[in-house]
């Protein structure tokens, strides 16, 4: 394979959403994995869309996900500059050798010359209703003027816009590296705009220029992309330049697969879209990010990597460097993917599992400070072993261990109801004399004096360790009772036995 040389080239008009970070995803691992270059080129031509803050927020998402360039806006390069802003001279240059080539043309025609062009050629049902090879001989542009009339235009300011020459009737085919063969007949296109009076290129021709002379070998990018091919691979043609390779990535769907996923699906399906949280600089909307919900950045990248593609086995988790060793844009799948929120749930559970455990306390820890409770790592380490099984974010742990740090206050009204029974204050309190007699208070110590107790008593274990578990957890919830009795310790777990028996009275 030739140099692989693959760019990110989102536009700054909005957050990255995460089918743009698996755009983004999948150039990178084909970048590692054929020892090739990964750019960063921001196009922001369409001044119009322009969204203040974007840029900063696709750098930082990408960052935090570890994506990493090798040239780009934030990193220079011998191609740059790598913002299209920054190079608008070098389109004005190409546009005028296609205009002198005859590969494009000038036109002039006003916003409402051009709704009636649309209105007339609907009503006659035309087969194609844009401004295209049919229709631009009625029009004003310079295939239908001398070259003095078009002077005469530009230089009192006309405003215009330069138009790519479709041909007639031509059929295009190439090869697309995910899709297979693709052919289209040229006579379906329209003659798109390339570059305006304004001095800015539109997205098709700074594309393919930046491309050519930043020597792009694979272009990875969504199959919302490919409808636009055509007219890339012709304008390569025009300017005699060799094409790049191209694989259009599946869309991502909606979790019930009807339709792309959009940004308000997050919201109203209850998980991120964004990488990061996103405030709506017009708006002032919030939409939800992957980062401050909780998830590892190293999960996220697993759940994007198998949005799209499959290694063909069973294996699901996968670090970064795996990726690369695995990835191939030959498993890439034609389909438009579905978006799983409870599979994105599982991957980080199962990151979380595998965590080590110095980079789970201090995280822990954080969210116990905001509680106002202090205990040592030793102790935080060993409540996260016990119960991080039940948790999928580090924020879960919480929830699932609140008892080892608090005292219960209140205890659950339908257990007691149920399972609180008239003999259970005496079972409890005569248990706690065994209990304090211990010394040594392991598991298995405890687990010997209970058995014991409930064989001397004739009891069943339910009539202990339900009233236990109450005095302990405040309710039915939790690991096993005499993990938590020995992680207590002694003097906690009498407190609370105490407890439980003063305050529940029936
Ligand atoms: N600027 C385009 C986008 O934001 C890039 C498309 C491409 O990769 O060619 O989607």
């Amino acid at each position: 394979m030739k140099n692989v040389r693959v760019r990110f080239a989102p536009s700054p008009t909005g957050p990255l959403h995460i089918g743009g970070v698996r755009t983004a995803l999948y150039n990178f691992l084909f970048a590692r994995k054929h020892s090739g270059s990964m750019v960063l080129r921001i196009e922001d031509t369409d001044q119009k869309r322009f969204v203040h803050g974007a840029e900063d927020y696709i750098l930082k998402s990408l960052k935090w996900c570890g994506i990493e360039f090798d040239e780009g806006v934030h990193k220079g390069g011998e191609f740059g500059p790598y913002r299209q802003s920054e190079r608008k001279e070098i389109y004005q240059k190409y546009a005028e050798q296609l205009i002198k080539q005859g590969a494009a043309y000038y036109a002039f025609d006003t916003p409402a010359e051009l709704e009636s062009l649309r209105k007339k050629l609907e009503e006659e049902k035309a087969s194609n209703t844009s401004y295209c090879a049919a229709s631009r001989g009625s029009m004003k542009n310079s295939l239908n003027m001398t070259a003095d009339e078009v002077q005469l235009k530009i230089s009192e300011g006309e405003a215009y816009v330069v138009r790519f020459k479709m041909p007639e009737d031509e059929l295009v085919n190439f090869t697309d590296i995910i899709r297979g063969d693709v052919s289209v007949n040229t006579a379906t296109l329209d003659d798109k705009v390339l570059f305006k009076s304004d001095g800015m290129p539109t997205y098709h021709l700074a594309n393919i220029v930046d491309d050519h002379l930043m020597e792009i070998s694979h272009v990875i990018r969504g199959e919302e992309w490919l409808p636009s091919l055509p007219l890339h691979i012709l304008l390569y043609r025009a300017f005699d330049w060799d094409a790049p390779q191209f694989a259009h990535m599946p869309l991502t769907l909606k979790p019930d697969g009807k339709g792309k996923l959009s940004k308000r699906d997050g919201a109203r399906l209850g998980f991120p879209v964004f990488p990061l949280e996103w405030k709506d600089p017009n708006s002032g909307e919030i939409y939800a990010g992957y980062l401050e919900s909780g998830y590892f950045p190293e999960a996220f990248i697993n759940i994007l990597a198998f949005l799209g593609w499959n290694p063909g086995t069973e294996k699901e988790i996968f670090s970064m460097d795996e990726l690369i060793e695995e990835f191939s844009l030959e498993r890439v799948g034609k389909a438009g993917s579905r978006f799983d929120p409870e599979k994105a749930k599982w991957y980080n559970h199962q990151y979380l599992q595998a965590r080590d455990m110095n980079e789970i306390v201090p995280l822990f820890q954080e969210i116990l400070k905001q509680k106002n409770i202090a205990a040592s790592d030793d102790f935080v380490a060993k409540v996260v072993e016990m119960v991080k099984d039940r948790a999928d974010f580090v924020k879960d742990l919480w929830d699932q261990s609140f008892f080892f740090f608090n005292q219960p206050e209140e205890y659950d009204a339908q257990m007691v109801k149920k399972r609180w029974k008239e003999n259970s204050p005496q079972v409890l309190g005569s248990l706690q004399i065994e209990l304090d007699k211990l010394e040594a208070y392991s598991v298995e110590i405890i687990e010997i004096t209970i058995k014991n107790f409930l064989e001397q008593n004739q009891l069943g274990m339910g009539q202990v360790m339900t009233p236990l578990r109450l005095a302990l957890v405040g309710s039915g919830m939790g690991p096993g009772v005499m993990d938590i009795m020995a992680l207590l310790g002694k003097d906690e777990v009498n407190k609370r036995i105490e407890n439980v028996l003063n305050r529940i009275k029936r």
